[in-house]
């Protein structure tokens, strides 16, 4: 994909962002510039604290930054945005409504009401996610890797066009976080959607993305922005190629590199 500031459908340029309002204090994350295109599916790694959520919440509206700016679709977002979708680690779906109701929530809390059509999108979504017989059931009778999945889909109820994943599936077992990748990827082939995901796993961020950002230890910056030339879509066969390991080495690279990580 070449050029991608000329089809740039989430930028930053110059960003910077101190939680601290005295001047003096450190920054979280400093001279931040960068361009994705919409659509696009964007891994991001970098040690902890060094501000991979703070990028999630100046591109959701949450947080506004102490420097330079962050737009969408050329827009300065100066606000908190209604077209993006957030996954954290754990779905905190409410206990006391059932699966289909919980998707529907976000819709009901906005507009004080769904329509039959909402109905309908959400349980095309829980069929397309493979929930359909648990629509009726109550959170607690699902396991941990269900309960994440209903929350994938209860953000992309209201379709939004940007979706922010803040390592979602970090609770979960190795198989089961490997299997939740693939049936991301598969809703997303089927529902285009601009997608930052937040991992600690390398080999996760390589599997998925088009591209990953590294960050650099606190200030974070951009260390690398590494294109995933993979084909899709991605299958269990994609892990076995040797660019898939050249790949991950080379991210694992900046983990040993003094400084830079830690
Ligand atoms: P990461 O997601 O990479 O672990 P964060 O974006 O959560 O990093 O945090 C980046 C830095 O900003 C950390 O040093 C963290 O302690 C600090 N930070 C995050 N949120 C706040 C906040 N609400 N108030 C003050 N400092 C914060």
């Amino acid at each position: 994909m070449k050029n991608k500031t000329a089809n740039s459908y989430v930028s930053m340029k110059g960003v910077g962002h101190r939680y601290d309002p005295n001047p003096d204090a450190p920054m979280a994350i400093e001279d931040i510039d960068l361009d994705i295109h919409r659509h696009e599916f964007v891994a991001v790694v970098g040690p902890s604290g060094c501000g991979k959520s703070t990028l999630l919440r100046l591109v959701s509206g949450l947080l506004i930054p102490s420097a330079g700016e962050v737009s969408v679709f050329n827009r300065s977002v100066t606000e908190p945005r209604d077209d993006v979708g957030i996954v954290f680690q754990t779905a905190n779906l409410l206990p006391w409504l059932t699966v289909r109701k919980n998707v529907l929530f976000p819709l009901k809390h906005k507009y004080g009401f769904y329509s039959p059509q909402d109905e309908k999108y959400a349980d095309e979504l829980l069929e397309m996610s493979g929930l359909s017989q648990f629509a009726e059931k109550m959170p607690g009778e699902l396991s941990g890797g269900m309960q994440q999945r209903v929350g994938i889909v209860r953000a992309l109820l209201l379709n939004p066009d940007i979706l922010l994943m803040d390592e979602p599936f970090s609770a979960l077992d190795a198989l089961t976080r490997e299997q939740m990748g693939f049936d991301l990827l598969k809703i997303w082939e089927k529902n285009p959607k601009t997608v930052l995901f937040i991992t600690h796993s390398i080999s996760e961020a390589v599997l998925l993305s088009d591209r990953i950002l590294v960050m650099s230890k606190r200030p974070g910056t951009v260390l690398d922005l590494i294109d995933v030339n993979l084909p899709r879509p991605r299958t269990a066969e994609t892990i076995n190629e040797a660019y898939f390991a050249e790949l991950t080495n080379k991210i694992r690279g900046y983990i040993y590199e003094p400084n830079v990580f830690v």
